[in-house]
């Protein structure tokens, strides 16, 4: 099925998070993961060039998602890329105000969609990551981004490090430049969103 993306709004507290009537998922990444590029592999241009407009890179963005009959299906939130910086308290300076509240109380938030580049070895701030969200009880599925630069043997090679060092029993590998693994990342958006005709 195809969607079309319609930005609803930037949001820089929990007062101004759209209402919650939609099932919602969430993309979260380390800055330059490919999270621009991944988002405009899902639903075209516009939501990248919204999400990395100036002024908006440090916000949650919002989107509607609309089926062919404009018929709002699905929201997405594209959140602040996190930094590189190791962190302690928190995955990154600015997260404990509004992005951990958003994780931990959005009653509409179905699936958190995490990126990791499949190029660099584990990090820490994807490892605390992931551990908060297991112990806040979220679903999330973690893609490998930038896959088609690896060959065949690092591809193996990189995920099953990612698995081990990140504690996953998955890694989706999926590349926004050929479009691999784009297609099953939006089978599992559609399982848990309930996306029906
Ligand atoms: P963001 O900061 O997470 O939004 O990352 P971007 O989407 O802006 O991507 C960061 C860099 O990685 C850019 O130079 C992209 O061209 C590159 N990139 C992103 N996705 C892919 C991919 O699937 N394959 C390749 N080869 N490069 C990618």
């Amino acid at each position: 099925m195809r969607y079309t993306a319609q930005f609803l709004l930037s949001a820089m507290a929990a007062s101004q998070f759209p209402e919650p009537n939609l099932a919602e998922i969430a993309f979260l990444g380390r800055s330059n993961v490919g999270k621009s590029s991944l988002l405009n592999a899902l639903v075209g241009e516009k939501a990248a060039k919204v999400s990395s407009t100036p002024g908006r890179t440090r916000a949650i963005n919002f989107f509607s998602l609309l089926d062919l009959n404009q018929r709002k299906k699905l929201i997405f939130a594209d959140l602040p890329g996190y930094g590189y910086a190791k962190i302690s308290r928190s995955i990154s300076a600015g997260w404990a105000e509004f992005i951990d509240p958003y994780l931990a109380i959005r009653s509409t938030l179905k699936l958190c969609v995490c990126l990791v580049d499949s190029n660099v070895p584990p990090q820490e701030n994807d490892a605390k990551l992931f551990e908060w969200l297991r112990a806040a009880g979220r679903d999330f599925v973690v893609v490998a981004t930038k896959i088609d630069r690896l060959s065949g043997n690092e591809r193996t090679r990189n995920l099953l490090a990612l698995k081990k060092g990140l504690e996953l029993e998955e890694v989706l590998p999926i590349s926004a430049k050929t479009g691999y693994g784009v297609g099953e990342l939006w089978k599992r958006i559609e399982a848990v969103g309930k996306v029906e005709e």
